[in-house]
């Protein structure tokens, strides 16, 4: 077959060349088997024992879920129990594995076949919800009627390129860095979470490929490069050759940046940008250090959730965080509360599905939701900073009474613990990501009450643009270097330093070397990114002047497309910095 060349949209930088390997989502097969009449006992032992399992499985995630979430999430695992004992599907299979002679899952499936029958022909649509339950209940069963384990699929024995329809966070975070070469997905966006963290886990990866799992198969050699957004299937030796030469490009480009590990980030005119981390895993936090970073600036923590699927305690959250404040001291390290909902769902905090998670229940409204969950955070925070290097800061504040509800919340939390002489920095400094329009608007107001603002690009332009940062079909629009966008930059920065505090910038925006320069023009103090990009940021910043830079921010604002910023920041770039390999 031919060479043939998909593009998508480049999520995390690099090159990989590998043996595809495909995940594609399990599809059951039931076939009828006629069973002899002496071992149709045998054969309703098998569908009782599965029926044991099943129940063992449900009360497991009911138990997860119970700690986690409202009552009426965890009513929902007590009728998928109940279901096991409906005689419409159990003893209706007993009575077909008996009289028709069948294997026990072929003899469930027609008992689920007429379930789905008369629920549909009693046209009720309250049913249909039930159906579903059904339906779940019955794949379960059929799984351990045939022996089939729930396994890992992203592991894998030999190295390759993962292709799969889509990747939740929670699927991302398990991948094994060592085997997984690069990744390619049909759905997701520059700023969904899953192309955030491939980029934090240094994996080349392109997203939103259209009708790339029906374009390739299994073990066949695929090219996946993650700058240009662009995967070859099947290419020729030639193309081979010519990608290996750019990932010894991009190796030596990256080696030749390493001695700049011990040089601070400051201009050739002496003005000194600090340049911090993002980091989505504790055992990030050593990396930090060792390429030369200013600190965190910001400190995912609901990866915490996401990478062990269930609540960690307060003592647990405060060994992680106090470890990680620890290897960073004396440099700041900027702890997140939860910013949970949106794509970010732990696969066991079940909440109610919402037509539209980003605009939904998230980050600080789940916190200020659950303030049990909230305070254990706070205090598991607070309980770090005694190392007088721990900073604070809310996801998504959208109201002043938001922000006002979360201090009022840590200002009891540090109550308790000094009624139960806990120690901790009385100092810590409080902050706030501006990421919705809301905020910016506000940010006046907002910056009289916290001690630094950090603005979030990835969601401030999903809602500036009404775009979602993950979808494929408005990617065009989810610009991060749209003129709104910038102009949004400006205001906050604006009101940050009339109000006396430090505006930092940590959304993706930060880890692109072609915004680096506008947005010290735009005078933004800090900048937090992928600890991959910071060595190419910070050659930037030591090959420009500062003088000039904010006349240069200026004209940006006057720009009134994304195409024209695009243009001008590309222009600055070349102006200042010998060309970049990828
Ligand atoms: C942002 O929105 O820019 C941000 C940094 O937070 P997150 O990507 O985790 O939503
Ligand atoms: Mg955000």
């Amino acid at each position: 077959m031919m060479e043939r060349s998909l593009s998508g949209i480049g999520a995390s930088q690099g090159v990989a060349i590998g043996p595809a390997r495909l995940i594609a989502e399990r599809v059951l097969v039931v076939k009828p088997r006629t069973i002899p009449l002496k071992n149709i006992p045998a054969e309703l032992e098998r569908f009782a024992r599965a029926i044991e399992q099943t129940a063992v499985a449900i009360k497991k995630i009911q138990l997860k879920a119970n700690k986690l979430t409202a009552t009426h999430q965890a009513e929902i695992f007590e009728v998928h129990l109940s279901l096991l004992q409906d005689p419409m599907l159990v003893d209706r299979t007993r009575e077909y594995i008996r009289t028709q002679r069948i294997n026990a899952d072929y003899a469930l499936l027609q008992a689920l076949q007429e379930y789905q029958k008369l629920f549909n022909e009693l046209g009720d649509e309250t049913l249909q919800d039930r159906l579903v339950d059904v339906k779940d209940v019955g794949k379960r069963l059929i799984e351990f009627i045939q022996g089939y384990k729930r396994t890992n699929p992203f592991k894998f024995q030999t190295p390759g390129i993962l292709l799969a329809h889509n990747l939740t966070p929670s699927d991302t975070i398990h991948l094994d860095r060592n085997k997984v070469l690069g990744v390619a997905t049909e759905l997701g966006g520059i700023g969904s979470h899953t192309a955030i963290l491939t980029r934090a886990l240094g994996i080349p990866a392109v997203v939103g490929v259209p009708r790339l799992l029906a374009s390739c198969s299994e073990n066949e050699t695929i090219i996946v490069n993650g700058a240009s957004g662009e995967v070859v299937l099947r290419p020729k030796q030639k193309t081979i050759h010519r990608y290996t030469l750019k990932q010894q490009a991009i190796a030596r480009f990256e080696h030749s940046l390493r001695p700049l590990v011990d040089l601070p980030a400051q201009t050739r005119d002496g003005k000194r940008i600090h340049l911090l981390c993002n980091i989505e895993l504790p055992e990030e936090a050593a990396d930090v250090k060792a390429i030369g970073a200013d600190g965190i600036g910001l400190f995912r923590t609901e990866y915490l959730f996401l990478s062990k699927n269930k609540l960690p305690s307060e003592m647990t959250q405060a060994t992680e965080y106090l470890k990680a404040a620890k290897t960073l001291k004396p440099l700041p390290v900027t702890f997140r509360t939860f910013d949970l909902g949106g794509d970010k769902l732990p696969a066991d905090l079940v909440v109610e599905r919402e037509d539209n998670p980003f605009l939904g229940y998230r980050a600080i409204r789940v916190s200020l939701d659950k303030p049990r969950l909230f305070k254990a955070q706070l205090h598991a925070i607070l309980r770090a900073s005694i190392h007088g290097n721990v900073r604070l800061m809310f996801p998504m504040i959208s109201t002043l009474q938001e922000l006002l509800e979360a201090k009022e919340l840590l200002e009891e939390a540090r109550e308790e613990l000094r009624k139960k002489k806990i120690p901790f920095d009385e100092q810590m400094p409080v902050g706030m990501m501006v990421e919705t329009p809301a905020a910016v608007m506000l940010s006046d107001e907002l910056a009289r009450h916290v001690d630094f603002f950090s603005i979030g690009t990835n969601d401030l332009t999903q809602y500036a643009l009404a775009a979602d940062r993950g979808n494929l079909q408005v990617s065009h629009i989810y610009n991060q270097l749209d003129p709104s966008v910038l102009r949004l930059i400006a205001l906050t920065v604006k009101n940050g330093h009339a109000a006396g505090i430090p505006v930092g910038l940590c959304g993706n925006l930060a880890s692109d070397p072609l915004a680096t320069i506008l947005l010290i023009g735009l005078e933004v103090d800090d900048l937090s990114m992928a600890p991959s990009i910071l060595p190419e940021i910070k050659n930037i910043i030591r090959s420009i002047s500062w003088r000039g830079l904010r006349a240069l921010g200026r004209q940006a604002l006057r720009l009134n497309s994304y195409e024209e910023v695009r243009h001008f920041a590309a222009q600055l770039l070349e102006q200042w910095v010998e060309e970049i390999p990828y």
